[in-house]
Order: structure tokens, then sequence, then C-alpha cells
């Protein structure tokens, strides 16, 4: 037998997918809570597309020239000959489903939040998986830099709850339709000079869209981008309008930023504004939230013309320094003696639940000693007996397990008590 064969190994997760376990879920609940409640703050509400679309609208969308569409989508054709594709990021989803279902004309505003897998052919790393989560809102139809900032205070009144410290939001510019070209022209002339120095990728980036070796993770290639010209001296007035508007209301929000001329971002589709938030406390893969503009999405997917800005946030990492307080959980242990205890006892539990107490019951005959064993184990914090003498007197004994502490009485004192504790 191969190793490949063994069943273990056939067995295991897939490589770069992680099960997220009972004992970690409570912070993924946490974060998703905390994310509801802020974004649902500023007027955003949850949108749920699928997780297959057709692989056309990733070409699309988030660009044939991507290094995501190029070289890390999960791809697949159907039974029924179709190319569809696992989502690899949600923007290009929802600019869909706002088209398909026409939600532009509706009066609520287009705000949007999602939180969900993404799956990216990437090589597995520390703090990056084929499977990953992200946190994810989009916002149209603000055309404002207002609007720019807002999500930047949404995002980092975020982190701020979730104890997140040692941040830094890197802020950019990556320019439009107007004033882009003369910036790719300028790119494309440095890199051709400096070809010899890039790896093979950049190379043939240098041809086809300079603008990608800023995405370079090799480090020739990232000092040869070093001394590339700045978007900065290519701006149009109207963009250049648009960034310096956006670090005023940036200082009203008392974000503090600092401009990264280079911050590209790995996608095409981005005008204007781009945005990072980096930790201190990671490595390499030090991106939190990620996001920017992209107002010719809309419309080059041949929807209504309106610009839109989103973010994504990576709950992996995020999670990995958040500094969240652990849930206080308590729960009722049910100790039955013999089959009649055990009826009465399902009804207290169903009554105990119906009233909002979360009671534990495990179907197996054990003796009083091993019961409060079983529950000292588990840590529940209080035990109900139900023996005999208990069932004829119609009076259950309740031991709250921190103190020792026992009490006695019907189904609605013992209710009380609990709610008291
Ligand atoms: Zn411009
Ligand atoms: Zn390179």
């Amino acid at each position: 037998m191969t190793e490949d064969a063994s069943p273990k190994k056939e067995l295991a997760a897939v490589r770069g997918t992680k099960d997220i376990l009972p004992k970690e879920v409570e912070g993924w609940q946490a974060l998703e809570r905390l994310a509801r409640e802020t974004f649902e703050l500023y007027g955003y509400r949850e949108l749920r597309a699928p997780v297959i679309e057709a692989t056309e609208l990733f070409e699309k969308g988030t660009g044939r020239t991507s290094d995501i569409v190029t070289k890390e989508m999960y791809t697949f054709t159907d039974k029924g000959g179709r190319s569809l594709t696992l989502r690899p990021e949600y923007t290009p989803s929802v600019v869909r489903a706002i088209i398909e279902h026409r939600l532009d004309l509706e009066v609520e505003p287009l705000r949007y939040y999602y939180m969900g897998p993404m799956f990216r052919y990437d090589k597995p790393q520390k703090g990056r998986f084929r499977q990953f989560h992200q946190i994810d809102i989009e916002v149209f139809g603000e055309k404002d830099a207002a609007a720019d900032a807002e999500i930047i205070e949404m995002a980092d009144s975020l982190l701020r709850k979730l104890g997140v410290t040692g941040t830094e939001t890197l802020v950019n510019s990556v320019g439009c339709r107007e004033c882009r070209p003369a910036y790719s022209r300028a790119l494309r002339e440095a890199a051709g000079k400096r070809k010899s120095g890039l790896c093979p990728d950049c190379q043939r980036k240098a041809e086809t869209n300079p603008l990608r070796i800023f995405d370079c993770k090799v480090e020739a290639c990232r000092a040869v981008a070093r001394t590339f010209p700045l978007i900065q001296d290519f701006l149009c007035a109207e963009c250049r309008d648009h960034f310096g508007k956006l670090l005023v209301f940036l200082d009203i929000y008392k974000i503090p930023y600092r401009v990264e001329p280079r911050l590209v971002r790995g996608l095409d589709y981005y005008t204007k504004t781009t945005f990072e938030v980096v930790s201190s406390h990671l490595g390499a893969q030090n991106s939190l939230v990620g996001g920017g503009r992209y107002d010719d999405m809309m419309k080059d997917f041949g929807g209504p013309d309106i610009c839109a800005i989103g973010f994504a946030m990576g709950m992996e990492r995020v999670l990995s320094i958040a500094e969240l307080a652990p849930p206080k959980r308590k729960f009722l242990y049910l100790a039955y003696l013999g089959d009649e205890a055990k009826k009465a006892g399902l009804e207290m539990a169903r009554y105990f639940r119906a009233n909002g107490v979360e009671c534990l019951v495990e179907f197996k005959d054990r003796g009083m000693k091993a019961h409060f064993g079983r529950a000292n184990k588990l840590q529940a914090a209080w035990v109900l007996i139900v023996g005999g003498d208990e069932m004829k007197k119609g009076r259950f004994g309740l031991k709250e397990m921190a103190t020792g502490r026992q009490v006695e009485g019907a189904r609605e004192e013992l209710l009380a008590f609990l709610r008291e504790n």
C-alpha cells in the first residue's frame, strides 16, 4: 500500500482547508456578531450570494491579468459543460446580484455586508488557507470621498471592538480610466528598461499589466518596483481632489494613516482610493483589511453606471490577534436514577429549556456518584437531581457546583433560583 492510498491520509481535511472546532468557534461567533452589529449601525444589510459562480464573472470582474484569475481559481466544468468557479472574492457576486435583481431601483441604500468562505489555490502557509473566510462590505452609488473615509472608519471601529491593536492604515489612489493609461505607459517604459531584473512572471506583466508588478513578492522585483514612477504624479484633477478630500475626512474621523504610493492591491478593478489595514503583530502576511473603490465594474457588467467601494477583512488573521473575552456559558446537567426518574427528568429539562436554561441530558445509566463526576468534568454550573425520593415529593434537588450550595423545590422555585444565579 502506498502512502497516498492509506485511509488516514485520504480521510484528512483537504490541504489548505481547516476544521473550525467547537473550542474555536466561540471566537468566530463573537467576530460575526460584532461585525453584524457594527455594520448595521452604519445602515448595512446582509446579502448572501452563492459560493459558485460562472467563471466569466471573475474573469470580467476580478480581471483576466490578476494573479487571482491567472493562477489561483478553483475552476471546474460541471456536468452540463459550464465553467464554474468557487468564488475567490466576493465583490463580483454582489455586483451581479444587484444587476440581476435590479436592487438599484429599490428605495433602500445599496450597502451590504457578508461573511463566508472564499477559495484560492494559493500556496498554503502560515495564516493563509485555500478555503479562507472573509467579512466583506460594499456600498454603491456614493461617489463622495466621505464614503471612502466612512468605510475605513467602520473597519477601524470593528477592529477596536475586537481588541486588535498595533494596526496601521495605508491609503493610496490608483487613478481612474482618464489618468491611469499615462501612468501605465510610464510604468511599462520603466519596467522595460529594468526587464532583466524582473522574474519571468513580471516580465510578462511588464507587457500586459505593469501595475501588477507591485503585487509580486519576489524581492528583486520589489527592488525594481521601488524605482518606478509614482501614481501621485499622474493623477488627473478629479482623482487628486478625491484623494485630498479622503485625507481630510480621515482626519475628521481621527484615523491615523500613511500614504503608501505603491499600494495597488492585487485586483484590476480599483479606481481612485485603495487602502489596507496592516498589523504589526503579524509577519509577512500582515494585511487585515483591504479595499478600495471600483467605479466602473457595474457598467462593465452591463448594469447601470453606479460607482462603488468596499473592503474585505480576513477572518482567520483577525481572529489570530483579536483579544476577545471568553464567553460566560452556564448549563445544567441532569442526573437521574432509574426509568421513572428519567421520565420526570426529561419533563424538567423541557421546562427549563423552554425558559432559556441550557440543559444537558446524557442518556446513559449512571449512578449518582458517576453523574457528579461527569458533571464536574464537563464543568456544569448546576446539577439537577432526580431520584425516587424527589419524585414522590414533587420537589427536586439542585446543586450549584461552584459553591456546593444545594436547594430543593418545585420546578418554578428552581427556575427562579437559576435565574437569580
Ligand atoms: Zn483620474
Ligand atoms: Zn516578479
